[in-house]
């Protein structure tokens, strides 16, 4: 096995950065929430790494009247708050303000659009990022086209949710499809962008190891779970309108369970990947009501219940959904796929884990437990993944087995240099740069995850149960639990 050092030796050969074309970048939504806490800190990152230069053009545009030097204090302090990598060298952060301008613009109206039209440099590679709310995306993609700037090179970035329904996808789908080619549009799902992510296929389809293991011979079934320790916060407004299925399961569970369930494609290539993830939801079948169990926090001493915090204090909306899916297809026929995710859970862990069967016989006579393997990819905290094994336990006792894991976690075994692990955001923004789609949803992947997803919700609607409380700091319901007791196994336990 490589040593530590020699493996963040090979990292440094691996991870070198390389830069990007010069471009211009519009970031519409440039004042809102995401822009200051995740796209304009991950722009200042992947500068100080050299990635952006400094024929670089970033422009913020929202209707708030502030000119380009006002806008700069605003991204200085939006990066003082949240860039929180020690790794950069905050004596470029003039030189980087140095790069950004800012349009007063109404996404709905004229105004602003001749203004941007005008800083917009001829011979460059054009981004359009749409940082506002999904209301607004038809509006700025029709008025790019309205006012000229929409080139067959521009590419447009489109935040998530998109659509809240089949029918909704639908309609912004062909909206966009009217001004842009779908090889110009780069539908956003962050999770796409972790490492770890994008690890799993690398250990999938680079290593011998585990594909000739990675069906329903062998595994007996893979649990997701996303479970974040805070509540809704201040998004309470916009959560209650949508629940765990919508906000969560439809894109980023899906998209993991794609990942995990996929054949191989011929090659790492954008629509070969997508390809397959496409087949996987068409394979997926519809789930029975007697498969999903949804929850709603409850509040204690020290934490308000869901109700408490959204203005409709009846509100039935999920805040936890787990779910036992199936894909029909050879691979995977027999080998369910558990789902689970929710918020004011007991900590903010995201995992996949792939349950392998226990031996067939075992050897040892004095032995009576399971055995079976269990690859755990953790996508947080600590992303890495890590591979229990049983061994003997060592001493002259016999032979008593006890069972290990052999554990990568990326940033022990790599290196601590977090300037070498880009957040998701500054990765999937230099994708787009790059124009590789690989990482981002296709329109009918899109289309597929909603339809497989409306029926759930069609049904909850119509039966008008409210979902199960759970306390706060807790699993998720019972029921869930029960969930996979009735199958004769069990959720791992959800862990810092
Ligand atoms: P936000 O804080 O409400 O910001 C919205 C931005 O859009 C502001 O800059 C706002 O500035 C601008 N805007 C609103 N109406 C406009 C109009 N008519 N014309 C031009 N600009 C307009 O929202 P956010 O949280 O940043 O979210 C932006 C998008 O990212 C949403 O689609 C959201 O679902 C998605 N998203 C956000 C997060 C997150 O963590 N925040 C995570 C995932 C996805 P003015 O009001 O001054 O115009």
């Amino acid at each position: 096995m490589l040593k530590k050092r020699k493996i963040g030796k090979v990292l440094k050969m691996v991870s070198r950065v390389i830069p990007v074309a010069p471009f211009d970048l519009v970031i519409f939504g440039g004042t809102g929430d995401l822009a200051r806490r995740k796209i304009l800190p991950g722009l200042f990152r992947r500068y100080c790494a050299g990635q952006i230069g400094n024929q670089t053009h970033i422009i913020g545009a929202a209707r708030n009247g502030m000119d380009s030097a006002e806008y700069q204090e605003f991204v200085r302090k939006a990066i003082a708050e949240f860039d929180d990598d020690e790794g950069c060298d905050m004596g470029k952060l003039d030189d980087f303000l140095g790069l950004m301008s800012y349009v007063t613009l109404d996404a709905r109206g004229d105004t602003g659009w001749n203004t941007l039209a005008g800083m917009l440099t001829s011979d460059r590679i054009r981004a359009f990022y749409f940082s506002v709310g999904p209301g607004l995306f038809g509006d700025l993609a029709t008025r790019l086209h309205k006012h000229d700037m929409a080139r067959s090179d521009s590419r447009i970035v489109v935040e998530k949710p998109f659509g809240r329904d089949l029918q909704s996808a639908r309609a912004l789908n062909k909206v966009l499809a009217e001004h842009f080619d779908e090889t110009q549009i780069y539908r956003i799902d962050h999770y796409l962008g972790k490492e770890t992510v994008q690890n799993l296929m690398a250990v999938r389809f680079g290593n011998m190891l585990f594909e000739p293991l990675w069906n329903s011979q062998y595994v007996d079934h893979i649990q997701i779970t996303v479970a974040e320790s805070v509540g809704v916060g201040t998004r309470g407004g916009y959560y209650d309108k949508s629940g765990a299925m919508r906000d969560m399961v439809q894109n980023h569970l899906m998209q993991l369970l794609c990942l995990i369930a996929m054949e191989p494609p011929a090659k790492f290539d954008p629509d070969a990947v997508r390809d397959e993830k496409l087949k996987v939801i068409r394979a997926l079948d519809p789930v029975e009501m007697d498969e999903i169990v949804r929850g709603q926090y409850q509040g204690d001493a020290t934490h308000p219940s869901y109700r408490d915090q959204v203005e409709d204090h009846e509100s039935t909306t999920e805040t936890f959904v787990a779910l036992r899916a199936h894909i029909s297809n050879w691979r995977w026929s027999g080998t369910p796929f558990y789902l689970r995710t929710g918020k004011r859970l007991r900590t903010r862990a995201s995992e996949i884990a792939v349950v392998f069967k226990d031996a067939p016989h075992s050897i040892f006579e004095e032995d009576d437990r399971h055995h079976s393997n269990i690859l755990t990819i953790r996508l947080q905290p600590n992303e890495g993944i890590e591979l229990g094994v049983t061994i003997k336990e060592p001493g002259p006792g016999g032979m008593r087995l006890i069972d290990v894991p052999l554990d990568m976690t990326f940033a022990e075994a790599l290196g601590p240099d977090k300037a070498d692990f880009p957040d998701a955001y500054e990765r999937l923004i230099m994708d787009v740069i790059r124009g590789n789609q690989t990482l981002f949803m296709r329109g009918d992947e899109v289309e597929a995850a909603w339809a497989w997803t409306d029926p759930i919700i069609a049904q909850w609607q119509e039966s008008e149960a409210a979902p199960l409380g759970y306390a706060s700091g807790s699993s998720g319901p019972d029921d869930a639990l029960m969930l996979m007791h009735r199958d004769g196994r069990r959720w791992r336990e959800i862990k810092p």
